[in-house]
């Protein structure tokens, strides 16, 4: 038992969300997966995320989300922290503290993102020392979102999107998401999209190499045209509400917009911080998202913050 004079701090880690700018999905695989090519960008939407020693596991939620989000062990922060005190044999228990402003069930990995942070914070209160490759291959176990939101930035990720590679990306873009209350669920949006492909047979996806030159450019009206979801069609097909939200996005000069993941978010690319500002006036003012929220992304993964002091 460890005493209280030596008990370690709690650790708080803030982890981004994540728009694809480029999600193309291939053949369904025998494991019920598909096989993705995807370009994540970690955005400036986050949780903050706390785990201290506790006599027992525990999570607990608060923020506007609070009571749309599990406490239970379906909670994928306390999945996080189960799996890695079992693969690295800890017996130590924690409670897990998580300050949710990420918008739940939007399509920006939300629940994966608090996993992340959970492997991070935990790493460092049981002073495991582990790399961040290692981090990311637990995180692999999680989830396919899991290992991107711990690395951050801009990055391909490819299989199910969990092998991450590194992209040269310069500048740094501004969002508009636009979040509604349709619910869609992510299995159901998959379903819809290989209903649509019927019986053609779909070749194995490979990054966009215009994508990858607009993202060196760091110009938003270059990177706009390129922003692409195979999903989007079935989400839309599903939820046609989604595909006027996107069209008011760009009335009202968004320069691009793609539905984010499995949706129902939509992130819209703007030109600087006044459109951001703008868009999200004039989108909050036409009642068709529940919330409208800007950000700018790259920014970087989970990573310890100071504590708060409240
Ligand atoms: P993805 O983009 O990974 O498909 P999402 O962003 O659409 O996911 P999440 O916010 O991750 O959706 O939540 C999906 C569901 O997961 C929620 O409805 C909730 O019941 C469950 N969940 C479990 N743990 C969490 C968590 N820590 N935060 C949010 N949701 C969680």
């Amino acid at each position: 038992m460890t005493s209280a004079h030596s008990d370690p701090s709690p650790v708080t880690v803030r982890v981004p969300a994540k728009v694809n700018l480029e999600l193309l999905v291939g053949p369904l695989r025998d494991d019920g997966f598909h096989t993705l090519s995807t370009v994540y960008q970690a955005v400036s939407l986050h949780d903050d995320v706390t785990v201290a020693l506790d006599d027992d596991w525990g999570c607990s939620v608060s923020g506007p989300y609070a009571d749309v989000v599990p406490t239970d062990a379906t909670n994928l922060a306390l999945r996080a922290a189960s799996l890695l005190a079992e693969e690295t044999g800890v017996e130590t228990p924690v409670h897990i503290s998580i300050s949710k402003s990420i918008p739940v069930a939007g399509g920006m990995a939300g629940g994966s993102a608090d996993a992340a942070a959970t492997l991070v914070a935990c790493d460092r209160l049981w002073a495991l020392g582990l790399s961040t490759e290692e981090l990311e291959e637990y995180a692999a176990e999680l989830g396919s979102d899991v290992p991107f939101l711990i690395r951050g930035g801009t990055a391909v990720g490819s299989g199910r999107g969990e092998r991450l590679a590194p992209v040269l990306a310069r500048g740094n873009y501004h969002w508009v998401f636009a979040i509604s209350d349709i619910g869609l669920s992510t299995p159901d949006v998959y379903a819809e999209c290989d209903r649509l492909r019927g019986k053609s047979s779909v070749p194995d996806p490979s990054p966009n190499s215009e994508l990858m030159i607009a993202l060196r450019s760091g110009d938003p009206h270059i990177l706009a045209p390129q922003l692409t979801n195979d999903l989007q069609d079935a989400a839309v097909s599903l939820r046609p509400e989604l595909g006027e939200l996107l069209a008011s996005g760009m009335e009202f000069g968004a320069l691009g917009g793609v539905v984010s993941g499995s949706g129902p978010t939509v992130a819209f690319l703007v030109e600087d911080v006044e459109s951001a500002i703008d868009l999200t006036v004039a989108l909050t003012a036409t009642g068709a998202a529940r919330e409208v929220r800007k950000a700018i992304g790259p920014i970087h993964g989970a990573h310890v913050i100071p504590a708060r002091v409240d």
